[in-house]
């Protein structure tokens, strides 16, 4: 069953057109003075994965805090779906689907309790809820694991699981932050597989932080960002073109090698 295309009354209205789901513009945030992000800026589409590559400390999981809403910056304008954050918080929140960093299942539930407790949370009604979780754990391969409990799960199944807990409700606009952190290789190349699977058959908008190139496909989007600012975006290929570079590994470590300019 196609599970994320058809988008109910109870999920957002996808863009369309190819109009950006995501943008960002001239976005700062500091911590104390500490400045974490620099004007930043930038656009996802939907059907598409862009690719936010930064090394620690380059301020991604700081953006996604802003873009969750989880922070608060007056310097900058994020626009979900085309709502703006600031405007109109919910209808801008309600297009949106997160995989933090840190695993956030509750482990003394089973798969589908989690799941359907989230559900109710995003107010998706009884019946609604439960097809939906079946058709996504069908999709994520793990229909036989709904009534066990997230506690006997691998670390790559959680995180499967995680990812049909951010579709549930039909997101415009998909976040996950470093996903595949923890996972052995075979399983972080299913997942981000699965990332570009969902974007490109379902129309989803995708913006996958990493620090890995080689979770980085050839015909994502991307954003190199360093020390807070970025450094470079656009198609892997032109950026790679673009530094004079063999591959996407070299061009970025030419773009994050040197120290970030001071930001405080
Ligand atoms: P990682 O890949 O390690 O998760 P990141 O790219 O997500 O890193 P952030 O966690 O956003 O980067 O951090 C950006 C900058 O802000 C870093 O210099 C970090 O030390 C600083 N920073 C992050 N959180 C805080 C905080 N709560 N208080 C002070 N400084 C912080």
């Amino acid at each position: 069953m196609d599970v994320a295309s058809s988008r109910s009354a109870a999920g957002a209205e996808p863009a369309t057109g190819g109009a950006p789901t995501l943008r960002v513009r001239g976005l700062s945030y500091a911590y104390g003075k500490t400045r974490a992000l620099d004007d930043v800026a930038l656009e996802v589409r939907p059907g598409r994965v862009t690719a936010l590559l930064g090394p620690n400390g380059a301020g991604k999981t700081t953006l996604f805090s802003l873009i969750t809403g989880l922070f608060d910056s007056r310097q900058g304008d994020i626009e979900i779906a085309g709502h703006a954050l600031r405007k109109a918080r919910s209808r801008a929140l309600a297009s949106l689907g997160i995989v933090f960093q840190a695993q956030t299942l509750d482990l003394d539930l089973s798969v589908e309790q989690n799941l359907r407790y989230f559900a109710g949370l995003r107010g998706l009604p009884g019946r609604a809820a439960r097809l939906r979780i079946a058709a996504l754990l069908a999709e994520i391969g793990l229909a036989d694991k709904a009534k066990a409990k997230v506690r006997a799960l691998s670390g790559g199944q959680r995180r499967r699981v995680e990812v049909a807990r951010a579709l549930l409700d039909r997101p415009a606009l998909l976040l996950l932050d470093e996903p595949s952190t923890g996972l052995d290789i075979a399983t972080r190349r299913w997942l981000v597989e699965h990332i570009h699977h969902l974007a490109r058959g379902h129309g989803i908008a995708v913006l996958m932080a990493t620090h890995l190139t080689d979770e980085v496909m050839p015909e994502d989007d991307l954003v190199v960002l360093h020390g807070g600012r970025i450094v470079a975006t656009g198609r892997v290929e032109a950026v790679v073109r673009e530094n004079a570079a063999a591959s996407l590994d070299e061009a970025f470590t030419r773009l994050t090698s040197a120290k970030p300019e001071a930001a405080s």
